[in-house]
């Protein structure tokens, strides 16, 4: 076996938003007692999106393995737990349904739960899918588990995630990053400098100075700085399946139950979310240019929200899609240098992480080659794409013809491998996870269940059951869920007893 020959010296990571620190924190955690240089060059003149406080429950995984502890990690980003997402008038104005984290139900004798579920809606049977969700069934009261207390309970295997403080999330991954030897320079970068092979060789502050690293980490968001105006490239616009294009953002003062869910409202050219944390709210509208300008959005968000207005409203332009090239070269693009799907299924973060392990799975020598690059960008984009046909499920099943945008939503094209996933699900209600990915069968069943979506029959293999006692299972699960969540705490209570936000 050949023992690697040229190790990376030094890496470069420029741009210290949320992807830059997770970079930061990732490596610097990997190579804490090595010779490894790790350098996080930012700029305070062009400063961070600021937005990015959905999670889902990954990242739970990544704080673990880097060792961060939980409890604090919340205290410190004045988190709120996360169950799922309300999605309001999505298909119809006035109907809500909800898409929850984790299981659903428990397989039967070896069946599919939601075969057995669509059977004995076949049998007359009306109880709702989210009725054998912890998740759905906890957020519907407003109320959170304690995890630890759930071993052996119908709450055992409930999943969720963080509502975060994006802000303090990234001063908190900084802290962690620098204590594990990360170096910090602040500075803009004004050029970015090639070898003659064309690999990158350095960047040139403003200030003069010259920055050399062996391999680069394009965290510089939307602009992709080294990725795009170095390297040229490239990016896939998908516009066409996901069009909106633009958010507008404001901040409120908290104001009643803090919800242990995030809200998606469907509104006339997009959706608004809500997404609550200890000390405040965020609130922003995801729409379309074509049909809604900024005053418009800014003026639907200000009379969605409810509580006291923190400071003024935020317009962020974007275009949804990916990087041609998500490694190119000596250079990994990571977050919103990479690509940006809209943050309807709260990915992005997600994406930073899962990309940084897989960069890890294939970690390259100076010498990297392009059989790993190559097999890195289609992992990459698959990775997009499936998250790309979730997302699109949400809008192309719509029933709304009441707006211009809905109506566009209503009739417009989608990729085939959504078109595939659509037909095969509604000849037999089956759905089989692709290896690796994030959306798994239940996720989808909770989507097209809310849109109305339907099979035109279930797996004959459940006929073999005794439809007595199917019922007398699905009953009893549901009972042992209801029973349980009934015991647990309210969300607000959860908080104040384990969790309470502490200062920096
Ligand atoms: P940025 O935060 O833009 O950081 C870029 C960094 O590069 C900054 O530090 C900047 O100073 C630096 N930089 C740029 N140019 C230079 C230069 N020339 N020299 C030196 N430094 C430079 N994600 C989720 O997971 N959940 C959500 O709920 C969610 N909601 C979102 C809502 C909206 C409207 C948008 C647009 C995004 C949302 N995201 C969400 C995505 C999330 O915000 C980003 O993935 C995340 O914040 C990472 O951003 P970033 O670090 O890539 O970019």
């Amino acid at each position: 076996m050949e023992v690697t020959k040229k190790p990376i010296r030094k890496f470069a990571i420029i741009g210290g938003g949320t992807a830059g620190w997770i970079a930061a924190a990732t490596l610097g955690n990997i190579f804490r007692h090595t010779e490894v240089e790790i350098e996080l060059i930012e700029s305070e003149e062009i400063g961070v999106i600021g937005v990015g406080e959905a999670t889902i429950p990954p990242l739970l995984m990544i704080l673990e393995s880097l060792g961060i502890d939980l409890v604090d990690f919340i205290k410190h980003t004045q988190a709120s737990f996360k169950l799922g997402i309300q999605f309001e008038d999505w298909h119809t104005i006035g109907e809500s349904y909800f898409h929850p984290f984790g299981n659903l139900g428990r397989p039967i004798d070896g069946h599919d739960f939601f075969q057995c579920w669509m059977k004995m809606q076949a049998e007359g049977d009306n109880t709702p899918l989210m009725a054998h969700s912890p998740e759905s069934v906890l957020a519907a009261r407003d109320k959170f588990f304690v995890p630890f207390e759930a071993k052996g309970t119908p709450l055992a295997s409930t999943q969720y995630a963080l509502h975060l403080d994006a802000g303090l999330a990234g001063q908190y991954l900084r802290k962690f990053a620098e204590q594990a030897g990360v170096n910090r320079t602040e500075g803009l970068v004004e050029a970015v400098n090639n070898a003659e092979n064309g690999d990158i060789k350095s960047v040139t502050l403003k200030s003069g100075e010259q920055i050399e690293a062996d391999f680069f980490i394009d965290c510089t968001g939307f602009r992709g700085l080294l990725i795009e105006q170095n390297l040229n490239t490239g990016y896939q616009d998908w516009s066409e399946y996901l069009p909106c294009n633009r958010a507008v953002t404001v901040l409120t003062e908290s104001s009643g139950t803090t919800k242990p869910y995030t809200v998606a409202k469907a509104r006339e050219a997009g959706w608004t979310w809500r997404i609550p944390l200890q000390h405040r709210t965020g609130n922003g509208y995801v729409f379309c240019d074509k049909y809604c300008s900024d005053e418009q959005a800014i003026n639907t968000l200000l009379q969605a929200v409810d509580g006291k207005i923190i400071g003024e409203p935020r317009v962020i332009p974007f275009t949804t899609g990916i990087r041609n090239k998500a490694w190119n070269r000596n250079c990994l693009a990571l977050g919103l240098a990479q690509g940006f799907l809209e943050p309807l299924e709260s990915t992005a973060i997600h994406l930073v992480s899962k990309t940084l392990a897989l960069f890890v799975r294939m970690f390259p020598t100076r010498e990297y080659n392009d059989t790993l690059t190559d097999e890195f960008n289609r992992r990459v984009f698959a990775d997009y794409a499936e998250i790309r046909d979730f997302l699109v499920l949400h809008y192309c099943t719509t029933a709304r013809e009441d707006t211009p945008f809905w109506r566009w939503c209503k009739e417009m094209n989608i990729p085939d491998s959504l078109a595939q996933k659509l037909q095969f699900f509604k000849a037999q209600g089956g759905l089989i996870p692709g290896a690796e990915e994030l959306f798994q069968p239940t996720s989808w069943y909770a989507v097209l269940n809310g849109m109305q979506v339907y099979p035109t029959s279930y797996n004959a293999t459940v006929d073999a059951l005794d439809v007595e006692k199917l019922k007398h299972s699905l009953d009893s699960g549901r009972q042992a869920i209801e029973a349980c969540a009934q015991k647990q705490p309210s969300h607000d209570e959860f908080i104040q007893r384990f969790c309470a936000a502490s200062p920096m």
